[in-house]
């Protein structure tokens, strides 16, 4: 029997993630995250670090059986509670020039069965005790990246008809020809895509464009963009001076919406996997940049308590335009993971908004970012209105259109 996870894609994704990802500097420390399942991954990763002349690396693994024993066996007390210390030191490691890789992979279900209020808790304890380390990732104050590992959960709900042998493979080849490491020379392939990043969102950021209108069966969508808004894609430069690629793959130009200017409707084109729940047919009608009706066919109540978190999640935070050439629509599978789902085609967020989605974003306040129409919230969701059958115009300062997209390929 052949392994299914083949093991040249394996070594090549580990180095793109090194490589490309990281951009991994001689000398620099780094902090690796990762499911147990993924050690294949995590030990190929490692080898491509210390090759590149790494420091130090450091794996930190976590397992899905032990994160189910807390909820089958654990005290009511410890739900409460995270490992601050943890967080705290992962932040002073940033601080001190360390990189950071999350492999992403388990079983996306693994909690949809356990209390929600125990979840909820838990949730919130550890989402407050990261705030030093998440602070530091979202403004980029050094070089990061996460990368996908074939799970084996993870492989039977995207596949639930084949083998467990067929759908790792599946999830497997998927993830490799997404992360383009199908390619003979894989390094080479992600300089070219990530020209071609650049030249998209140049190409938008020399329009400035006030508004971007979407129009598709049951939509019609006016999304304002903020005032001063930047288009971002590929690779970024992170504030230590590196240039990472921090999403493996990656296939979205992206920017901030106003947050008082989205008017019309606009149905959703693939199902949203939020916390456990699907949540199936999303139509919803803005109002002043608010959404004012929410419909779905499946999970309309988990959608009602989402928009309900804070004022700001109702309110769009990001727009993004992926073409459906993207090798993740291509592969026509739903993976239930946003690194992936959110490259599959052009889609919305709720919530809260990127400073770094702002010309001169990083030196702006929350109130300049408030002022110039970016949204705040405690969520961050984002859902797909993308599909071949989607046309996308640009409307400028003063009132032209510009086709952006057509049946969702670039005009
Ligand atoms: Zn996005
Ligand atoms: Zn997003």
């Amino acid at each position: 029997m052949t392994d299914p996870v083949d093991p040249v894609k394996l070594d090549r994704l580990a180095e793109v993630a090194v490589r490309v990802g990281l951009n991994l500097q001689p000398g620099q420390d780094l902090i690796l995250t990762a499911p147990v399942s993924a050690l294949p991954l995590v030990r190929r990763i490692a080898e491509h670090a210390y090759r590149a002349g790494a420091g130090l690396v450091t794996p930190i693994l976590s397992d899905d059986a032990v994160t189910l024993a807390r909820y089958r066996h654990g005290q009511d007390i410890g739900f409460d509670h995270a490992a601050g210390w943890l967080f705290d030191g992962m932040a002073r490691a940033y601080d001190q020039g360390a990189a950071r890789l999350a492999v992403a992979g388990g079983d996306p279900m693994l909690l949809s069965a356990e209390d929600p209020e125990k979840v909820a808790r838990a949730n919130k304890a550890m989402a407050l005790a990261y705030t030093p380390a998440r602070e530091r990732i979202t403004r980029f104050a050094t070089n990061w990246t996460i990368v996908a590992w074939p799970d084996l959960a993870w492989a039977k709900l995207v596949s639930p008809d084949l083998d467990d042998d067929a759908a790792q493979k599946r999830l497997a080849e998927a993830i490799f020809a997404a992360s383009r490491v199908d390619a003979a020379d894989p390094v080479a392939a992600w300089a070219a895509h990530n020209a071609t990043l650049n030249h998209r969102s140049a190409w938008l950021d020399g329009q400035n464009f006030a508004a971007l209108h979407f129009t598709g069966p049951g939509t019609d969508l006016t999304v304002g963009l903020a005032e001063g808004h930047k288009w971002l894609a590929g690779a970024t430069e992170a504030q230590n001076g590196i240039t990472c690629n921090p999403n493996i793959p990656t296939e979205e130009v992206f920017t901030t919406p106003h947050r008082l200017r989205v008017e019309g409707t606009v149905c959703a084109t693939k199902p949203l996997s939020h916390q456990g729940t699907l949540i199936e047919d999303i139509a919803v009608r803005f109002e002043g940049g608010r959404i004012v009706e929410a419909r779905a066919s499946k999970g309309e109540a988990v959608l009602k308590k989402v928009l309900d978190t804070d004022e700001g999640a109702r309110r769009l935070g990001e727009v993004a335009l992926v073409p459906q050439a993207s090798p993740i629509a291509q592969s026509g599978l739903l993976f239930y993971n946003t690194l992936f789902d959110e490259n599959a085609a052009s889609h919305i967020a709720l919530g809260q908004c990127y400073a770094t989605c702002f010309h001169g974003g990083e030196k702006m306040d929350a109130g300049e970012i408030a002022r110039r129409g970016g949204n705040a919230s405690a969520i961050h969701i984002d859902w797909m209105i993308g599909s071949g059958q989607i046309d996308i115009d640009g409307v400028t300062q003063d009132g032209a259109r510009v086709p952006v997209m057509r049946q969702g390929a670039w005009a």
